[in-house]
């Protein structure tokens, strides 16, 4: 098997590819890019591509998976898609409607993972972010667990292959796993994880209850104004992974990525640089050592880069929970 379609298996039976490709690019960076991105990165091997509503640019990374099936390069199930539920949408009725959106956006018949996107719900309508008259954000009052049950019948209704969570904390994971009359487990929580914030407790925690983890902001994030703690330091920059690369004549981020691979971790990583777009595939080209694995164990601090700039007041935010 060639190393770059390594998979794991999810607790329904599908298998999702350990390495994803990031399409998330601020509002700046033109369209287009995520476009030729995604397709360079389905040239090179990447099987696994991350995507969301939330990033407006669904219609470029489904046309760029569109025709790099239609050049042959790939078959459609040979991809994995992912997208996700926007917090506006986690009232039930509005589930199946904003994953039809999804879809027309991407022009694809099916997604293979679709999950709730944060656990706090936003007031719905066409805003985003929503926003009263001072500028504070509007939020909504909605039982996650509903909203998973309109997941599921998604599910059922073959929209998606596969449904799970992302930024939950165990107790929230926990609710849903002990929700009467649950017919799906979620199959997956992508959370951030990185060296600086290694995440072990929820990785156990996800472990214990066959849920894959799935780690985003994996090399340290795109460090985007607003949404991330500018005054954490640059993880690539990090000696310790600097020394850990030069030994294995590869780059931190390689390293940085190897790691969550090694650790049972799904992993993704945004670029839409060429040149990164493939290095980062060479993490099927060694393994780190267990004295490696331990030295970056040890870098956790756990230092959250996403601020999550909204919702801290909310009953269902997560991030106030240890894990
Ligand atoms: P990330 O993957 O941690 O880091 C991306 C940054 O590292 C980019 O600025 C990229 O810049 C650079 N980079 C990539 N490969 C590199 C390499 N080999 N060497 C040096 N630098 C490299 O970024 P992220 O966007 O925070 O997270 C990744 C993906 O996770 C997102 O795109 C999105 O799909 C998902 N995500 C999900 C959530 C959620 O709430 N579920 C939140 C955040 C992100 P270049 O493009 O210039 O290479």
């Amino acid at each position: 098997m060639d190393p770059k379609s390594q998979c794991l298996e999810l607790n329904d039976g599908h298998l999702i590819p350990v390495l994803g490709f990031g399409t998330y690019a601020p509002e700046e960076v033109p369209k287009s890019e995520a476009l030729e991105a995604t397709k360079y990165a389905i040239e090179v091997g990447f099987r696994h591509i991350d995507g969301a509503y939330l990033y407006k640019n669904e219609e470029q990374v489904g046309q760029a998976i569109r025709s790099k099936i239609a050049d042959g390069t790939v078959k459609r199930e040979d991809i994995f898609y992912t997208s996700k539920l926007w917090a506006t949408f986690l009232r039930p009725e509005l589930v199946r409607p904003a994953l039809e959106k999804s879809l027309k956006n991407l022009q694809l018949d099916y997604v293979d993972l679709y999950i709730i996107h944060f656990p706090v719900a936003l007031k719905p309508g066409d805003e985003l972010l929503p926003r009263d008259e001072n500028g504070k954000i509007i939020m909504d009052t909605v039982d996650f667990c509903h909203t998973w049950e309109a997941l599921e019948k998604c599910k059922d209704a073959g929209l998606t292959k596969s449904i799970g969570v992302s930024n939950f904390n165990h107790q929230q994971l926990e609710k849903i796993l002990n929700k009467p009359g649950l017919k799906y487990k979620p199959v997956c929580n992508q959370v951030e994880c990185h060296p600086y914030f290694n995440q072990s407790k929820l990785l156990d925690f996800c472990k214990s209850n066959d849920i894959v983890l799935v780690a985003y902001a994996a090399l340290g994030s795109q460090r985007l104004k607003g949404w991330v703690n500018l005054n954490h330091p640059v993880l690539l920059e990090d000696p310790v992974l600097h020394a850990i690369a030069k030994k294995h004549k590869q780059t931190s981020a390689v390293i940085a990525l190897r790691y969550q691979l090694q650790r049972g971790v799904v992993v993704l990583a945004k670029s839409y640089n060429k040149k990164r777009i493939k290095e980062n595939l060479q993490v099927f080209d060694f393994e780190l050592t267990t004295e490696d694995m331990k030295a970056i164990d040890g870098l956790n601090r756990n230092m959250r880069y996403y601020l999550a700039p909204y919702g801290a007041d909310h009953p269902e935010y997560p991030f106030t929970e240890e894990f």
